[in-house]
C-alpha cells in the first residue's frame, strides 16, 4: 500500500474564502475507520457542489475532501464483512460532507457504511448510478411497497439524474413511464430511456388546481417537490403512492388533505443518507438487476479530479446535465 495519494482538498483561510485544489497527502491524514478503500470512482452532486464551495453549512471542518459517494476496492479491513480485494460501494453517512469522502485516491470510512458491489455492477457502473440513482431505485421500491395502479408511472423533473434513472428503471421493469420535463429538447432523451409519453412542466403545473383532478397516474417519483406535487397528489389513482424524493422546484407544499382522504393516496417520503444496510443492500442488488446497463452510458459525462472545481460550481448554477462520473486516477 502506498502511503502517499491524490485527493481533492478544499480549505478555508483566515477571511473565511473557500479554495479547493488537487494535493498529494499521506494516509495517516484519513479520518478513523476500519476500512480503507482504493477509490476508483465518485460522482458530482449538488450537495458536493456545496461542499467544494463554501460547504453551505454542510462541512464542520477544514481541511475537507468531498464527494458523496464512491465505489473502489478494499485495500486493508480491520473488519471481519470485509477483505482486501472486495468491491464496495458507498453512499450517504453524511460522506463527503462531515467526514472526508470519495474525491480521493483513498478513503477511509467505517464498515458500517459501505455495500459490497452486487454481481454484475463494476465500479464504474455503480457510480453511473450514484447517490441520484440509488434514490431512483429507492423510490421505486417504495412504490412497488405501497401501491402502484395500472396506469403511467409520472417521473418529474424527469431529465435530471434522479429523474433519468427512475425512468430507465420503470421502463424496464414493464410501467408505461410518462416524464414531466421543463426542457422540450429532452423528449428524445427521455424516449430512449423508456419513456411512452412527454409531459411538458406547465401542463401539470397549470391545471385547475382543484384538490382533485382526473385520476391520470398509477404512481409518481417526484424530484420537484412544491406547486409540481401539490398538483400531481390530486391526479393519482385511488389507493396508489407518490415518491417524494427532491425538491429542485421549491420546499413549500400548497396542497389539500383531500387525495389523502378521498383518494387514499400515499405520500412516501425517500431518504438516502440513513437506509439500514439490508435496504441499501437490496437496492443495489436490484440495480444491477432492474437497470438497463446500456441506458446508462447516455446519462454519463465523465470528469477528473481537476475538473472538480469547475464542476462543482457548474452544478450550483443548474449547468450540468445527466450523471458525470469522476475517474479519481485519471
Ligand atoms: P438534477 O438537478 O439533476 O435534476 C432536477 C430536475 O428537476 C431538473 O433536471 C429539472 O428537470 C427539474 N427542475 C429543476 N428546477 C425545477 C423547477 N423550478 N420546477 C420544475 N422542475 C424543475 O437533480 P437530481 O435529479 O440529482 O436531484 C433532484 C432532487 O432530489 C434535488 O432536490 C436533490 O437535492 C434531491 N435528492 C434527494 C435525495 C434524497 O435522499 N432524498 C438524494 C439525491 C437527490 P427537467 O429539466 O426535466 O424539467
Amino acid at each position: 500500500m502506498t502511503d502517499m495519494f491524490n485527493a481533492l482538498v478544499v480549505e478555508k483561510d483566515d477571511a473565511g474564502k473557500t479554495s479547493a485544489s488537487v494535493q498529494e497527502i499521506g494516509l495517516d491524514r484519513l479520518p478513523e475507520g476500519d476500512v480503507t478503500v482504493a477509490v476508483e470512482y465518485s460522482t458530482v452532486n449538488y450537495k458536493d457542489g456545496l461542499c467544494i464551495g463554501p460547504g453551505g453549512g454542510l462541512v464542520r471542518n477544514y481541511p475537507h475532501v468531498p464527494g458523496i459517494d464512491f465505489a473502489g476496492t478494499v485495500e486493508a479491513s480491520e473488519d471481519d464483512r470485509y477483505k482486501p480485494g472486495d468491491k464496495v460501494v458507498l453512499t450517504g453517512w453524511r460522506v463527503g460532507e462531515n467526514r472526508w469522502g470519495g474525491y480521493a485516491q483513498k478513503a477511509r470510512v467505517k464498515a458500517d457504511m459501505l455495500v459490497p458491489l452486487p454481481e454484475g455492477l463494476s465500479t464504474r457502473q455503480a457510480m453511473a448510478v450514484g447517490t441520484a440513482g440509488f434514490t431512483a431505485m429507492l423510490a421505486v421500491m417504495a412504490l412497488e411497497d405501497h401501491g402502484i395502479g395500472d396506469g403511467p408511472v409520472l417521473v418529474t423533473g424527469a431529465a435530471g439524474g434522479v429523474g433519468s434513472v427512475a425512468t430507465a428503471i420503470l421502463a424496464n421493469l414493464g410501467y408505461k413511464v410518462a416524464g414531466v420535463t421543463g426542457r422540450p429538447e429532452s423528449a428524445d432523451y427521455l424516449t430512449s430511456l423508456g419513456a411512452t409519453q412527454i409531459v411538458p412542466r406547465e401542463d401539470i403545473n397549470e391545471t385547475t388546481k382543484r384538490p382533485l383532478e382526473t385520476e391520470n397516474w398509477g404512481g409518481c417519483v417526484d424530484a420537484v417537490g412544491g406547486e409540481m406535487l401539490a398538483r400531481v397528489l390530486g391526479q393519482i389513482q385511488y389507493g396508489c403512492s407518490v415518491a417524494a424524493v427532491g425538491l429542485a422546484g421549491g420546499a413549500t407544499l400548497p396542497a389539500t388533505v383531500v387525495p389523502f382522504l378521498l383518494r387514499g393516496v400515499n405520500l412516501l417520503g425517500i431518504d438516502s443518507v440513513m437506509q439500514p444496510y439490508d435496504n441499501r443492500l437490496r437496492a443495489w442488488t436490484r440495480i444491477a438487476k432492474d437497470l438497463p446497463m446500456d441506458k446508462l452510458d447516455s446519462m454519463v459525462r465523465p470528469a477528473t479530479l481537476s475538473d472538480l472545481p469547475q464542476l462543482g460550481a457548474d452544478i450550483l448554477k443548474g449547468q450540468v446535465q445527466g450523471r458525470v462520473v469522476v475517474d479519481v486516477n485519471a
